[in-house]
This record gives C-alpha cells, structure tokens and sequence, in this order.
C-alpha cells in the first residue's frame, strides 16, 4: 500500500505543542543561549550521545574552547583529550576543521545560510537545520529518531521508518510543520517536537496521557503505540578481537600514536593486534614479539562501536630483562616510552583508556 499524501497537523495541535514546550522543555544548558558555534558543537555532541552524557562535555568544551577562534586555534591533541569518552572522534575532528574553514572563509563569523553551514565538515541536512531554525529561527526542517517517533505515531505511519519513501514524507512533514510554527516560533518548535519524542513519546511506554497531541493520534488511538514506528530489523553485530601487548618498565609503557588516516588516528594505544579468535591472543603475540616470552592475561575490555562488538585482551609479559625489554621497543615501529604523568595528557583510544581505568595497565600488587 502506498502512503498517503501529507496530513496537516490541525493549528491548535501546533499551538498546544508548543504551549506544552514553554511549560516542560528541561533546563539545558546549550538551551540558554542562541550562539550558533555553542549549538553546533551541543548538536554535533548530542549525536549517538545521550544528553545527560552529554552535558559535562558540553560545558567543559565551552570553558575550553568558548569561541570559534579558540577552537580552531587549538592543538588537535587536546581536541582530542578533550572528547575522550564520547567516542566517534571524527566528530572533534570535524568541529576542528569546521571552525577553521569558518575563519578562513566566513571571516569567523558562523555561516547562517543553509547552503553554507553545509559546507562544513560534518554538518548534514538535520543538523544545518537544528542550528539554523535555533541559532537564527529560519523555518527549517529537521528530522532526528525523536521527531520520527512523534510524527509516524501521530500519523499513523505503519510502513517501515528508514523506507526512502517514508523518509521523504517525513522531511515533507517536517518541512510544513516548521514553515507553520505558531508565532514563527521555529526554532522552539522544531526543539518541542524533538523534546516530546525524548520524554513524553518515548519507545517504550510512551506516557500519552500527558502528550498535547493525544487526542488526535493514530498510535495511541488506533493502531497501537507498540507498532510504530515500524524499525526494520537492525544489522546484526559484527564481532572482533583484538590483543595487546602491556609491556612496562619502571612505570614506564611502550605506546604507539595510530596513524592518522586510520580509524582513531592520532590516538594512542599499547602496541595491539586484530586476531581471528579470542583464543588465539598468546600465539600473535609469540608471532610479533618472540616465542620465549610467557605472557599473563591482565584483564579484558569489551566495547561497541557502530555494529562493531570488540573484545580486546590485555596481555603482560612475565618477567623480562633490560636486553629483552630494548628488543621489544625495537619490535614496535614508533613505539614510545611514556611516563603516568605523560600519559594522562595524550588522548587514548577508548578500549585502552577504560583498561588503564580498570588497572590492567598496572603490575598487579605483590601479596
Ligand atoms: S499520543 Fe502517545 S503516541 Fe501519540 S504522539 Fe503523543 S505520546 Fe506519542
């Protein structure tokens, strides 16, 4: 069956939206303020990233880094250390060069046309429109997971969410409810849709008695909330394993930077190995770095990116002397001695950083 043509949501549920907004929306902190850099960067945050993660990040960066300039000024390794914890780094990456191109070519001035906020690395149709409609209220769609939840529910919408012909109705939607904003309010109204789908709307259970919209809902009248939106089956998790190699000496590690055009680049680890198989770690490492050496497994980290599910071991070598420790630094091509102190100031690939979190980075005490 096809989907039918666009349904105008009645005026007064616009209006009832954004009176339940003024009344409800939660006192967030990128909320008190219409700088447009200060957006983005909550946007660019806020995407894969729950708020109340969130929010410490936010507020740090700000301190950090409170204008355009200072960002773009700033040494990419502090960046870096600055994210560390909320993952996706090409995303910190992205701002970096996003502030930069805004000095060179907007002559630091944060762009506020939607063909030029596109231009800027990282920044998509959802979130050109989040800063433009916030930032500079221009009646701007925006379409995330909260305002697919709230509009296929309102709608009735039973057909797969992530369908193209789904998607086009929903920026369709989305498009003639922020040109329709009461009171061209835009930019709260589109915030009032996303913040109903993230507390009133939400996947389970959403709490319709309290939603401005429950009177004329198809979901929560009809058709039933429990089956829309219609998610297709997610990819299933591909698995991954990795070992490394804790080799330490007098509170020293041997770590490595990763290159940059790889995946974390820039970041540092302890020297680490994909392997076909967990059970398989003590033989790569014999293969990279000598068969004589016995190793102890210290600990191991589990971990998620994207479809990814990593498990990575960390392994130290039993007792080693001075010559055996030179011939191992020499088996890491840029292979590094870093100090505690030295290492809390380099960003660390997240596995590694919740190891040395977990202790697995340190000999454990003698009893
Ligand atoms: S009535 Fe229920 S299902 Fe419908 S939009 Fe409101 S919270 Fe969502």
């Amino acid at each position: 069956m096809g989907i039918k043509a666009v349904v105008p949501i009645p005026h007064d549920r616009l209006e009832a939206l954004l009176g339940w907004f003024d009344l409800h929306a939660r006192d967030l902190p990128w909320r008190r303020t219409k700088d447009p850099y200060a957006i983005w960067v909550s946007e660019i945050m806020l995407q894969q990233t729950q708020v109340k993660t969130v929010i410490p990040f936010w507020l740090r960066w700000m301190k950090t880094f409170p204008t355009i300039a200072a960002l773009a000024e700033a040494e990419p390794a502090e960046v870096l250390k600055l994210w560390q914890g909320l993952g996706y780094y090409s995303r910190a990456r992205n701002l970096q060069k996003g502030a930069q191109l805004i000095l060179a070519t907007f002559d630091g001035r944060f762009p506020d046309r939607l063909e030029e906020m596109l231009s800027l690395p990282g920044v998509g149709r959802y979130t050109a429109g989040a800063i433009g409609s916030i930032a500079f209220n221009h009646p701007l769609p925006i379409v995330d997971g909260n305002i697919v939840r709230v509009i296929t529910r309102f709608l009735g919408i039973t057909q797969p969410a992530k369908s193209a012909s789904v998607q086009k109705k929903l920026w369709q939607v989305a498009t003639e409810l922020s040109a329709s904003a009461p009171l061209q309010r835009h930019g709260d109204f589109n915030q009032a849709l996303m913040e109903l789908g993230a507390t009133v709307c939400t996947p389970r259970q959403p709490i319709c008695a309290h939603c401005p919209w429950k009177s004329s809902c198809r979901a929560s009248n009809k058709v039933g909330v429990d089956k829309i939106p219609n998610l297709e089956p997610t990819v299933k998790p591909t698995h991954r394993w990795f070992v490394a190699a804790v080799i330490q000496q007098e509170n020293r590690w041997l770590v490595r930077q990763r290159p940059e055009d790889e995946v974390n680049g820039g970041f540092w680890e302890l020297p680490v190995w994909e392997i076909d198989s967990q059970s398989i770690g003590p033989a790569r490492l014999a293969q990279e770095l000598g068969s004589h050496i016995r190793w102890d497994l210290r600990g191991t980290v589990k971990h998620t990116i994207t479809r990814y599910r990593m498990t990575v071991d960390f392994y130290a070598p039993q007792i080693l002397n001075g010559k055996e420790v030179d011939r191992l630094h020499r088996s890491i091509p840029a292979g590094r001695w870093v100090s505690d102190a030295e290492l809390s100031t380099l960003p660390l690939v997240n596995s590694h950083s919740k190891a040395l979190r977990q202790n697995l980075w340190h000999k454990p005490l003698e009893d």
